[in-house]
């Protein structure tokens, strides 16, 4: 591993990881490095990651019949994980949380929401995920929920009342929104609305590939204004229409593109590990240093690559969480 790679602050927004600890056939003991699936421990370790959002899916395939337990099922998960690993995973719910973590500590790991779902339309439930350690919400995943419409609801609605609500409240609790899976008319709202920066997650740029998933320049340039962050992501599927065909050079392709358009001081990785397809080349966890190594072939800074790596994000999240 690169020794830029392994001084840096590592911080991957998004992964589905967790749904490797729920019960059942596709169980998963996270603390051995596994043949199926893309993330462990282990590969944590090796890929030199020092933060990683889990996020909490509210959902089987589709959302479950009660997307409360489904979310809280993997909130579970986590908490097994920290409690059967204490040297290999910490909860980060504070600022200070975030400055505690070191290359050769244990890795951070901040809960994550991905859709509104879970909060079965009642702002309480906000309140609960946080007192659990809730520290990024995704408002949407694709469908429509209480608070707004994912990507692949037609029409032009933005946020509910309800959403509005669920926006006031994190911002109040401290808690990151992220706009990867909403509509554009919700993005806007989001924009408008919040009091604090907000990231995309795990989200890449649709000038190089219509894909809904993909953000505008526009978008890309508004997240960044308000201070936020974009997380390039390693889909497959949001690089090439056939996605076993997108490439380690395409992802690269789309996190030059939102450099050049959100500026170095507002990008970062949401690998979507566990969650999809992935671009071949970084296949699993273990595959970060390569992003390091190639931009550091392209020329870049020392600087703007720690800030890609996880320094933009960790600011955000310094800006958002308690202090401490
Ligand atoms: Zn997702």
């Amino acid at each position: 591993m690169h020794p830029l790679h392994y001084h840096a602050f590592v911080f991957d927004g998004h992964c589905d990881t967790l749904a490797w600890t729920l019960p059942g056939p596709f169980y998963r003991d996270l603390r051995q490095w596994g043949q199926a699936g893309q993330l462990d421990l282990p590969r944590l370790h090796a890929g030199g990651v020092n933060c990683q959002v889990f996020a909490c899916f509210p959902g089987e395939g589709r959302i479950a019949a009660s997307p409360a337990s489904a979310a809280l099922q993997r909130l579970e998960g986590l908490y097994t994980l920290m409690a059967q690993a204490p040297d290999h995973l910490t909860l980060v719910r504070t600022g200070a949380d975030l400055d505690r973590l070191r290359p050769d500590g244990p890795i951070g790991a901040i809960l994550g929401l991905e859709g509104a779902e879970a909060l079965e339309g009642a702002i309480s439930l906000l309140h609960t995920f946080h007192r659990l350690g809730l520290r990024l919400l995704g408002l949407a995943w694709n469908p429509r929920n209480a608070a707004c419409d994912g990507i692949e609801v037609g029409g032009n609605y933005g946020l509910t009342s309800f959403g509005r609500e669920v926006v006031a409240a994190a911002n109040q609790l401290g808690i990151v929104i992220d706009v990867s899976h909403l509509n554009a008319a919700g993005v806007e709202d989001v924009l408008a609305l919040s009091r604090r920066p907000v990231i995309a997650s795990h989200s890449n740029a649709r000038v190089l590939f219509d894909h809904p998933r993909n953000l505008t320049d526009a978008q890309i340039r508004a997240i960044a204004g308000q201070g936020g962050v974009v997380g390039a992501t390693f889909v497959a599927e949001f690089m090439r229409a056939d996605k076993y065909e997108a490439t380690f050079d395409d992802f690269m392709a789309h996190l030059e593109h939102i450099i050049d358009i959100a500026g170095p001081d507002h990008v970062g990785l949401g690998s979507d590990y566990d969650g999809a397809t992935i671009c071949r080349g970084l296949e699993s966890g273990e595959r970060y240093p390569l992003v390091t190594e190639a931009l550091l072939s392209l020329g870049y800074s020392e600087t703007t690559i720690r800030g890609i790596l996880g320094e933009n994000l960790r600011r955000v999240f310094r800006q958002v969480l308690p202090a401490g």
